[in-house]
């Protein structure tokens, strides 16, 4: 089948390329030339494990091209995604200009019947303002002859596995009282949907709300474990202990429900405000919602609270290691992680910061590079050279066994703040450091 994608970010960029990957031919529209260029020659923009191989072998089989030219792009597919982006506006709603921009381009350059599939994270109602600015534009260009379908198809891929997630997808969720538009994603979906049933095919607006539900859903989990972590801290309970013991239950279960330092990303904060916002709008006191937002930026300070106390107020001066920019590991993704809110508190309080992060170095160049109180190193054994403390903010798999004993002669005083939860305060305790982690009880 052929089929064009409207934006090659994490969402565009995975779902054309295993799309191609199963046969179909793929078009790939963006309005970004140099990110383009660098996909035609196999170079990705992004850290996404496994991508690379899979864009350049099916460049090379044909199946798929990259191009700004959007007339190409609408003549292609039968099947249109729009796969941009749904920034926060000034107000935390979704900013819905790059997603009405690619529906009048499609109305546009249409001359044949469309289903356009919305792949990006927008309020409910979404798919009839598309409809209608399609309609509006056909009518101008005097072609409302030509048919079309707004599907709701929202992305649930996590980046750091977002070709993985792509491949053998938990469900696919198709908004649309059309059963022909069904039937299309049905067989272009065919090949990802072939040991049991995955489609759950639904109401465009309940689509729609499936995708902010499920996000929000998950930073509600984060909320409440850090909730609880910071009443296991006060309360000389050890949260790990916690988590287990509720993990247990099935109707809990354990996935997501680590505490740490607040959640970070393209998605969750700013989807649980984009909800929050569409609740305002009909006068609905999103509560649960807003203590998650709540807590959440509350959480964000907890590292550097404790890193106030323990030099009583006094870091003018000193220098942290930091291990760890991105918002979770497996990926360079910076856009609102805890180790920026907690690096702009040191740099206020005129602290220095020696940073390593595996993937998310160029990023951290990208956005800092002109501070002289950030030193981006090569190693996290580097980053530990002279510094006062060594502070943990992302858990990548790399810092989970490092070798304690040279950590311990870098550092100018054995301290550890661990923003995950990383290892075992008993241990530290006879390793001979002063070691803070998240909802258990400080070792000094
Ligand atoms: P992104 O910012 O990484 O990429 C968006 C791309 O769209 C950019 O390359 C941009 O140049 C391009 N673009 C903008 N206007 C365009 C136009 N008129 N025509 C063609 N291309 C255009 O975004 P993303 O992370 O891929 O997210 C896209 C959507 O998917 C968002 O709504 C997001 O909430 C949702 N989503 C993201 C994730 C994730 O993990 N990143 C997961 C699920 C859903």
């Amino acid at each position: 089948m052929k089929a064009t994608v409207f934006g090659t970010g994490y969402v565009g960029l995975v779902q054309g390329t295993i799309l191609a990957d199963a046969g179909h031919e793929v078009v790939c529209v963006d309005v970004d030339a140099d990110k383009l260029a660098q996909l035609e020659q196999g170079i990705i923009p992004i850290y996404e494990p496994g991508l690379e191989a899979l864009v350049k072998a099916n460049l090379a089989a044909g199946r798929l091209c990259f191009t700004t030219d959007a007339a190409l792009g609408v003549a292609h597919g039968e099947v249109q995604f729009i796969a941009v982006g749904t920034p926060p506006d000034e107000d935390g709603s979704a900013d819905l200009q790059y997603v009405l921009k690619v529906a009048q381009t499609i109305a546009e350059h249409m001359s044949a019947p469309r289903i356009i599939v919305n792949k990006s994270t927008v309020p409910v109602g979404t798919a009839d303002r598309v409809g209608q600015c399609v309609g509006e534009v056909l009518a101008k260009r005097g072609r409302d002859d030509l048919t079309f379908d707004v599907v709701s198809n929202p992305e649930f891929l996590k980046e750091g596995s977002a070709v993985a997630d792509c491949q053998k997808p938990d469900r696919i969720i198709i908004g649309t009282e059309n059963p022909e538009s069904v039937e299309v994603l049905r067989e272009l979906y065919a090949p990802f949907n072939r040991n049991h049933e995955k489609m759950i095919v639904m109401d465009v607006r309940s689509a729609e709300l499936t995708k902010y539900a499920a996000n929000c859903m998950l930073a509600t989990k984060i909320s409440f474990m850090n909730e609880m972590a910071n009443l296991a801290e006060r309360l000389g309970a050890d949260i790990e202990a916690v988590r287990q013991g509720i993990g247990a239950d099935p109707r809990i279960g354990y996935h997501f429900i680590y505490p740490g330092v607040g959640y970070g990303g393209s998605c969750f904060p700013k989807d649980v405000q984009a909800l929050i916002r569409t609740a305002e709008e009909i006068d609905f006191d999103a509560r649960v919602l807003k203590a998650v937002e709540a807590r959440n930026a509350q959480q964000k300070t907890t590292l550097f609270h404790k890193i106030q106390r323990h030099f009583r107020g006094e870091l003018s001066g000193k220098t942290f290691a930091l291990w760890g920019l991105a918002f979770k590991p497996n990926t360079d993704d910076m856009r609102e992680a805890p180790s920026r809110v907690l690096m702009e508190a040191l740099w206020q309080a005129g602290a220095r910061v020696q940073a390593y992060d595996p993937e998310a170095m160029e990023e951290a160049q990208r956005l800092y590079g002109s501070r002289d109180d950030l030193a981006l190193c090569g190693t996290k054994e580097a980053a530990l050279r002279g510094a006062d403390a060594l502070v943990i903010v992302t858990e990548w798999k790399s810092f989970r066994a490092p070798d304690f004993a040279l950590i311990a002669q870098q550092l100018s005083e054995p301290v550890i703040f661990d923003g995950r939860n990383l290892y075992s305060p008993e241990r530290m305790a006879i390793k001979g450091f002063t070691y803070y982690s998240v909802g258990r009880q400080a070792t000094l």
